[in-house]
C-alpha cells in the first residue's frame, strides 16, 4: 500500500468510526499499519517523539485507548509481557521468535479439532495460535 493509500484508509477509518482525527492518532495508526511489528507503548512513544516532539507517555496511552475503543487497533499480550498493538484486523495467528522476540503475523488457518466437537459443552468464540521458533532474520544471522 502506498503512503497516500494508507493515509486515505486512515481518514476513512476515522470517518467510519467517528474517531476525531488528531495528529497523534493518525501517526500511531499509520505506524501500526505500515510497520506491522506489534509495537509496545514504549516503542510507539519513541517513534512518536521522533516526529512530534514532547508527546507524553499519557498521550500515547490515550491515543491507543481511543483507537482500541473504536475497534481500529487490537491490544494483546504475550507471555504476560507489555501489551502490544496490532492494526491488522483480519483474523490471523502470530509467530514469536525465541531469539529476538519479534512478533510476526501468520495468515489464518483453521484448527479442525477446535471446530464443532459436539460432545463438548463449551462453545468456542474465537481462538488464536501462537507459533514459536526462529524468525528468518535470526536464521540468516548465524
Ligand atoms: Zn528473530
Ligand atoms: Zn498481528
Amino acid at each position: 500500500m502506498s503512503k497516500l493509500e494508507t493515509a486515505q484508509k486512515i481518514e476513512q477509518a476515522f470517518e467510519r468510526t467517528g474517531v476525531r482525527r488528531t495528529p497523534q492518532r493518525f501517526f500511531v495508526l499509520e505506524r501500526l499499519l505500515t510497520k506491522p511489528d506489534h509495537a509496545t507503548v514504549e516503542e510507539l512513544w519513541a517513534a512518536l517523539n521522533r516526529r512530534h516532539a514532547r508527546a507524553s507517555r499519557a498521550t500515547v496511552y490515550n491515543t491507543l485507548h481511543a483507537l482500541v475503543q473504536a475497534g481500529l487497533v487490537r491490544e494483546f499480550t504475550l507471555d504476560g509481557k507489555a501489551a502490544r498493538y496490532d492494526a491488522n484486523l483480519e483474523r490471523h495467528h502470530h509467530f514469536v521468535c525465541d531469539s529476538c522476540g519479534a512478533v510476526e503475523d501468520v495468515n489464518w488457518f483453521d484448527v479442525p479439532q477446535l471446530e464443532g466437537n459436539e460432545s463438548e459443552k463449551r462453545s468456542i468464540r474465537s481462538y488464536e495460535v501462537t507459533l514459536r521458533g526462529k524468525c528468518a532474520k535470526c536464521h540468516s544471522n548465524n
